[in-house]
């Protein structure tokens, strides 16, 4: 991710996963967390869609 997104909970760095699908075997990715129920965004099929997620979620940077 260009830029440091922090978990609303606990504040700690959200890490970028890349998931993969095991029904459909198809690869994404999604921004997580470290701490087990937190924040996390869907899967989403790009870095960037995941980027648009959590500026959607917290508001750009620059809005
Ligand atoms: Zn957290």
């Amino acid at each position: 991710m260009d830029q440091p997104w922090f978990c609303p909970h606990c504040g700690r760095p959200l890490e970028a996963r890349r998931v993969a699908d095991n029904a459909t075997g198809r690869v994404g990715f999604r921004a997580e967390c470290p701490h087990p129920g937190h924040y996390r965004t869907v899967v989403c099929a790009t870095r960037a869609a995941v980027e648009r997620r959590l500026e959607r979620d917290f508001g750009a940077p620059d809005a």
